[in-house]
């Protein structure tokens, strides 16, 4: 009896070293590689899992390629899976688009099946409540999905970043209020360009949804919406500041956003002899393509096995 206590001893030992190979195999591994390989989501509950630019999630959905009010675009990349809040999020206004006058909506990258860092693009996008809409009002929503790989989005921003183009209207005003209005939001980016055309007709009743929306580098052929953490979700991280921390409580239609129409464009020139570093400069931020499974947290080894 003792030497079979022995041998079992000895054999839970074998399992555990072999399963620790493994585990640290898979933690060395490029996370993005192992993410953009899963081609659907799992079957758990929906959960989130991090943050924004460094998580992943159970139990996403996938947007129907094509609804009565959208199309969702791109469809190669296989990027068309959300939180189901985020799915109804979108739906929902798509709707709305209707109402304002667009025939829906052309929906951009959401995420990936089981979220993760990807292969390409985007910093953020990992836990399936970050989605990008397009700034083209749809023409048709009877898109083949080569046409869907080959039209592109219009730009409602000039080059030199300052201004609007013709592509911007009202409608598209009316689309972005509708969104940031929606209290699952937590912020809508957008070129501060567009932010400032709507800071010139703000009102003191249009502070909380023109909170929401955020000035951004690019973001001039889509805008992105980020929802909160919904709740149930204890291993979502909110992003922090938060958009009223961000604005002092007010609209945001203050000196951080007329930045990005000058010191950002033009930055100002400093006179004299540079001033010497007081301290080593700080490790260069890793972009999240680069990051391995080690850097996520724990669930998503278990969330990209399933
Ligand atoms: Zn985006």
């Amino acid at each position: 009896m003792k030497k079979l206590g022995l041998v079992l001893g000895g054999l839970v030992l074998a399992a555990c070293a072999s399963t620790t190979v493994v585990d640290s195999a898979l933690s060395q591994s490029l996370a993005n590689q192992l993410f953009g390989a899963a081609s659907r989501g799992t079957s758990e509950p929906a959960q989130t899992y991090g943050s924004y630019a460094r998580g992943c999630a159970d139990g996403l959905v996938q947007l129907p390629e094509t609804g009565p009010t959208w199309q969702a675009m791109r469809l190669s990349r296989n990027r068309n899976w959300g939180h189901p809040q985020m799915i109804d999020f979108i739906e929902g206004l798509s709707r709305q688009a209707v109402q304002i006058g667009w025939r829906g909506l052309y929906v951009g990258d959401i995420s990936q099946p089981r979220g993760g860092p990807m292969t390409s693009g985007h910093a953020s996008h990992q836990m399936g409540l970050d989605a990008d809409i397009w700034m083209l009002p749809p023409e048709s929503l009877t898109l083949s999905r080569s046409e869907r790989e080959n039209i592109s989005s219009v730009s409602v921003r000039t080059e030199d970043q300052r201004g609007l183009t013709s592509h911007w209207t009202p409608r598209h005003a009316a689309l972005l209020r509708a969104a940031a209005s929606d209290l699952r939001v937590d912020r809508v980016f957008v070129a501060a360009a567009v932010k400032i055309e709507m800071c010139r007709t703000a009102t003191p009743e249009d502070t909380a949804w023109l909170q929401r929306i955020r000035p951004i580098a690019g973001h001039n052929y889509h805008f992105h919406v980020r929802l909160r953490c919904p709740a149930g979700s204890p291993h979502c991280e909110t992003q922090s500041p938060t958009v009223a921390e961000l604005s002092n409580g007010g609209n945001g239609c203050d000196d951080s956003l007329r930045w990005w129409v000058t010191d950002y464009l033009n930055p100002p020139r400093t006179t004299g002899r540079p001033a010497q570093p007081t301290e080593p400069a700080p490790p260069r931020r890793r972009h999240p393509r680069e990051f391995i499974m080690a850097d996520l947290p724990r669930q998503c080894s278990e969330v990209v096995q399933r």
